[in-house]
């Protein structure tokens, strides 16, 4: 499931293509492409100009002339593409708008979690956004508030990190890398780290996924805004994620998978301790 590194990187991909491009016509081919919360039918869009691309977290919206915004949620599998007008459908191809008239952006989505919607935007977000709460790139963001929520937290730092509600944009990869970073096991309570041991591991959260960003950043050319959620372009710089029975890069101790709240987690039992 792409997170916020992956996220922000279509972010950028479709800024540079699509910035001040008036939206001609909507196109939906499949009904899960949009979502129920959305307020209007998508094609109420046509004839907007789009202003901006922003994003929280994992959701992205089309800031346009108009008091409301188009959101966009990946999913699993969403992917963005920019195609000139009449190239051949993709096999998952949910929806196509028409962008000055001779290009269209698409939105493919093979396992169709992803989708998009009209929303009220009076900013700083949109309604369907308002919820999320700011990713540790937002200027919005208030560490020392964010790190008091954690600590209020009856749960274990895993699920918290998780909780789109405390701090957004983190998902199971970065999660795991991040912990791995700050040397906190997943299931350690929330409310018995000390303040210090949850600045660590913010601080982590953000170096691990401004390294993935980077690396993202580099990986779509031309016309093609791709993410992989399946792979991820940071699979080669993983530390813990994904790595079961592979040696600690910090003390060769084998990475060990547990599975809680239906999620598995990755971490190095001596460097990660209970
Ligand atoms: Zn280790």
């Amino acid at each position: 499931m792409p997170e916020l590194p992956e996220v922000e990187t279509v972010r950028r991909g479709l800024a540079r293509w699509s910035l001040n491009s008036t939206i001609n016509a909507v196109q939906v081919l499949h009904h899960r492409a949009t979502n129920p919360r959305s307020v209007a039918p998508l094609d109420v869009v046509a004839g907007a100009s789009i202003a901006e691309i922003s994003r929280r977290g994992k959701f992205l919206w089309f800031d346009l002339d108009r008091p409301y915004a188009l959101v966009a949620h990946l999913g699993m599998s969403g992917q963005f593409r920019i195609q000139p007008v009449g190239a051949p459908d993709e096999k998952h191809l949910r929806a196509r708008l028409l962008l000055d008239g001779h290009q269209e952006l698409r939105f493919i989505d093979q396992r169709t979690f992803g989708w998009l919607a009209v929303s009220a935007n009076e900013g700083p977000v949109p309604q369907l956004v308002s919820a999320i709460a700011p990713d540790i790139f937002d200027p919005l963001f208030d560490r020392s508030a964010v790190i008091n929520k954690y600590r209020k937290k009856e749960t274990e730092i895993k699920r918290a990190l998780l909780d789109q509600n405390l701090m957004s944009g983190v998902g199971n990869i970065y999660a795991d890398e991040s912990l791995w970073r700050a040397k906190i096991h997943p299931q350690s309570r929330c409310d018995e780290l000390s303040p210090r041991k949850i600045e660590n591991l913010l601080a982590a959260a953000e170096i691990v996924m401004s390294k993935a960003l980077v690396e993202g950043g580099t990986s779509f050319d031309s016309l093609y805004i791709n993410v992989n959620g399946e792979s991820g372009y940071f699979a080669h710089s993983l530390e813990a994620y994904g790595r079961e029975n592979e040696p600690c890069s910090r003390c060769a101790t084998h990475i060990r998978r547990i599975v809680f709240g239906g999620r598995s987690s990755h971490f190095c039992p001596k460097c990660q301790r209970l």
